[in-house]
């Protein structure tokens, strides 16, 4: 049975990374773990809850990780939520504000056809700046959202409260 127990366990807290007073959630030892990996996509495919998908689509980068495991274990295809400027076709992109600055995500124009069931998967949601812009350009493309995943939700950031009347999993979270 996949434990999320186990998985939080195998997280590592970085204090004063990127910057000082921000404690970083540190994914890396869950990964190098074959069951913690394999028990991770495993939670994070249950939160499509049976339903059939169509389309993972990831978030740059860690996002990409577990998004596309969870594609090929799901049978459906994978697509790429990427930082501004590194996909090679017509895109939509969408900006948004970080604690310092400004940035931009974008999808390829035609990564999901309107109506199709998707899954929007990344590792962590803490301000929900970055899966709030990925859920509007889904929005855009006329996707049905099925749901959003994230192994790790921070609680005290609210974050969910910027993605709308859309599902909201996590299977990790921190106050
Ligand atoms: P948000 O836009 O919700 O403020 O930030 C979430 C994004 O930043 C995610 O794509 C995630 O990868 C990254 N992120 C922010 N803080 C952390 C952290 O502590 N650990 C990890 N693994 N990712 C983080």
């Amino acid at each position: 049975m996949a434990s999320a127990q186990s998985i939080r366990s195998a997280i590592r807290d970085i204090p004063n990374f990127p910057q000082p007073g921000i404690v970083f959630r540190d994914i890396t030892p869950v990964l190098a773990d074959p069951g913690l990996f394999k028990d991770s996509i495993t939670l994070l495919c249950d939160t499509a809850g049976g339903t059939a998908i169509d389309k993972i689509v990831g978030i740059d980068a860690r996002g990409f990780i577990f998004a596309a495991a969870v594609a090929d274990r799901l049978g459906a295809g994978f697509v790429p939520v990427r930082k501004k400027g590194k996909l090679p076709w017509n895109t939509r992109g969408l900006s948004y504000t970080l604690e310092y600055g400004e940035a931009e995500v974008e999808i390829h124009e035609d990564a999901v056809n309107p109506g199709e069931k998707v899954l929007l998967v990344d590792d962590l949601l803490a301000t929900g700046g970055t899966a709030s812009a990925a859920v509007q350009l889904l929005d855009g493309l006329g996707a049905d959202l099925v749901a959003v995943s994230f192994l790790i939700e921070l609680n005290g950031l609210s974050g969910r409260d910027k993605l709308g009347d859309h599902r909201i999993e996590s299977i990790v979270q921190y106050e």
